[in-house]
């Protein structure tokens, strides 16, 4: 089985971690018979040094012509970098906003799972973590109030700003659908988070997810109200499953549930569109302070990699393969310095990219 894989290496420690995600996908390949091939492609502040727009339409095309792509973060240090001189529309987050859009990417996946081994990194308390947790966050990305018409007038001699929250019922559906069938896969339970009690938008949400889940009817579907999402997520985490929200409850739900588990350099991303095809990335930023020092944890990469094989590649077996990898590994005791306690064994980015990778070897041939 051969893929073609679009790689995105970006700004700040993209590079880096990009770099051992690859690694990894190599050894995976190798381990288990597939072929992936590599097509870098540019994006944010490295396309904008290389052609002075942080996306092109060669990006784009290219991307289109891969399986998947996978990318490191983009972007810089808004205080000194000379990117963020330019115009709003010609900086680096720009190109990752029109490369969603371009490739109608309208569901993003944000898993956030407590590692036992890195509970010490969780703020909650210990009767809260209990058992630990383990949830996904499914938001729709290209819809709601972040693409609805805005304006500021002055209106009756007052400055005065509108921005419009829109859903037509395709657009529900279709991102419900997608929750519906990741919850299949997983421990059967969808919350639907809205504003019901005020919103027409949620109002139609509810309806919508109600008709998708008479689709699934091994799967429960409950619904809650925002507000009282985000306090459970502090206060009973464990009771989640797959979450399915709208854009901006999504926006901030899913940063809140990322932060509760402490460690921001080991939470995959994914953002998938109708077809099987997916942009994959870590969830968090590009680290300029940290950039070519050897620090960076490249886990969230090697993890957002294990979804691309899982999602868009439909390889289980290998995407399991390397999340029990990364459990090993931490089991081990082997850390990147953000995660690094008392007693545990410091390594770079890179000798964590190859303890993961031997422990895909070793495991492999402990089952042959
Ligand atoms: P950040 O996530 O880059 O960094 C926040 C803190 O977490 C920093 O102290 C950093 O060193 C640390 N950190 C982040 N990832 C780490 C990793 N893998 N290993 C170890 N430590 C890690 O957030 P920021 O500083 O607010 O943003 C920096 C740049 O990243 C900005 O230009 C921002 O726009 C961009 N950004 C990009 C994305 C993306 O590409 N999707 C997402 C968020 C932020």
């Amino acid at each position: 089985m051969e893929f073609k894989i679009g790689l995105i290496r970006g700004d700040g420690i993209g590079p880096e971690i990009v770099e051992e995600a690859k690694k990894i996908l190599d050894t995976t390949a190798e381990v288990y018979g597939c072929t992936f091939r590599y097509s870098d492609m540019l994006l944010g502040g490295a396309s904008i040094d290389a052609t002075g727009l942080p996306l092109t339409e060669d990006t784009i095309e290219e991307a289109r012509s891969c399986d998947a792509v996978l990318m490191g973060s983009i972007g810089g240090d808004a205080a000194t970098s000379p990117w963020y001189r330019l115009e709003p529309s010609k900086r680096p987050e720009a190109g990752l906003l029109k490369i969603r859009s371009a490739l109608g990417l309208f569901a993003n996946l944000r898993p956030a799972y407590l590692y036992n081994e890195l509970r010490s990194a969780c703020p909650l308390r210990d009767e809260i973590i209990g058992d630990g947790f383990d949830m996904v966050i499914v938001r729709e990305l290209t819809g709601g109030l972040y693409f609805g018409e805005r304006h500021t007038d002055m209106v009756d001699g007052r400055l005065t700003a509108v921005d419009t929250l829109r859903y037509n019922e395709d657009e529900i559906r279709r991102i419900a659908r997608r929750a519906f069938e990741i919850a299949g896969k997983r421990r059967k339970k969808v919350t639907s988070v809205d504003k019901a009690n005020v919103l027409d938008s949620s109002r139609l949400w509810r309806k919508i997810t109600a008709e998708v889940a008479a689709e699934y009817p091994d799967i429960q579907l409950e619904n809650m109200l925002v507000d009282n999402c985000a306090m459970q997520l502090v206060r009973d985490p464990a009771q989640f499953d797959v979450i399915l929200t709208e854009n901006m409850f999504g926006d901030i739900l899913s940063d809140e549930a990322s932060m509760v588990t402490g460690s921001i350099g080991m939470l995959s991303s994914a953002s998938l569109n109708e077809t099987s095809f997916g942009l994959y990335e870590p969830s968090h930023g590009s680290a300029p302070d940290i950039a070519g020092q050897g620090k960076a944890n490249p886990i969230a990469t090697i993890l957002s990699a294990a979804m691309m094989l899982r999602y868009s590649l439909d390889l289980d077996t290998e995407a399991d393969a390397i999340e029990q990898a990364v459990q090993a590994v931490l089991s081990a005791g082997y850390r990147t310095p953000d995660i690094y306690t008392e007693g545990n064994i410091l390594v770079s980015t890179a000798e964590m990219g190859d303890q993961i990778a031997a422990q895909i070897r070793e495991r492999k041939a402990d089952t042959v």
